[in-house]
């Protein structure tokens, strides 16, 4: 049964918004994939490790038939093929791939996390979310996304977060 996933998309080198629009082509291409959806792009100030160039980021729904490690394995592979060459934690990089929810699934397991360990600090990844899931619910807790969004926003406010 085909499931309903969202995943993070982000670039910070090179032409950053050619290699968003190239990596939703390569991901619709996978097989048992299909793209359902997705938000606008949004520029962001680095996050973890600040003295880099800003980033572009997006969200992305599709509905698979693939689990989530052969969809992670299909990710990482286009990662790869787009030319992503360090393997630093944080730093910049052509295209990162990160799923952030798969269906109502609860991974806890390093080489694969859902929902996304990091993804409820996160601005880059909640406000272009809410744009096309405001009403998601996090199946661990069953907060909403727009829920968790404002939580942040009130805490940090915006941080220059801009649709592009
Ligand atoms: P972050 O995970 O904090 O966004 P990052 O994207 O820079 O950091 P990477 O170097 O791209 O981190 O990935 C490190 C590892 O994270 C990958 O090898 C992968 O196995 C693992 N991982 C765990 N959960 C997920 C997930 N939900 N989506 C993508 N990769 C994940
Ligand atoms: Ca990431
Ligand atoms: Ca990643």
């Amino acid at each position: 049964m085909n499931k309903s996933v969202y995943i993070s998309l982000g670039s910070n080198m090179g032409s950053k918004r050619e290699n968003l629009a190239q990596a939703v082509e390569l991901i619709s291409n996978i097989p048992g994939v299909k793209l359902k959806n997705r938000s606008s792009l949004y520029e962001t100030e680095p996050w973890g490790k600040t003295d880099q160039d800003k980033f572009l980021n997006q969200v992305i729904e599709i509905e698979t038939s693939l689990p989530p490690r052969e969809l992670l394995k299909e990710l990482q592979d286009i990662e790869i093929n787009m030319g992503r060459q360090r393997k630093e934690k944080w730093g910049p990089r052509i295209i990162d791939l990160d799923i952030l929810l798969y269906g109502n699934e609860v991974l806890d397991d390093p080489q694969l996390a859902i929902p996304h360990p990091r993804m409820r600090e996160r601005l880059f990844v909640l406000v272009p979310l809410a744009e096309i899931g405001a009403d998601l619910r996090f199946p661990d807790n069953g907060a909403t996304v727009r829920e968790v969004l404002s939580s942040v926003l009130a805490r940090e406010g915006n941080r220059g977060i801009e649709r592009v």
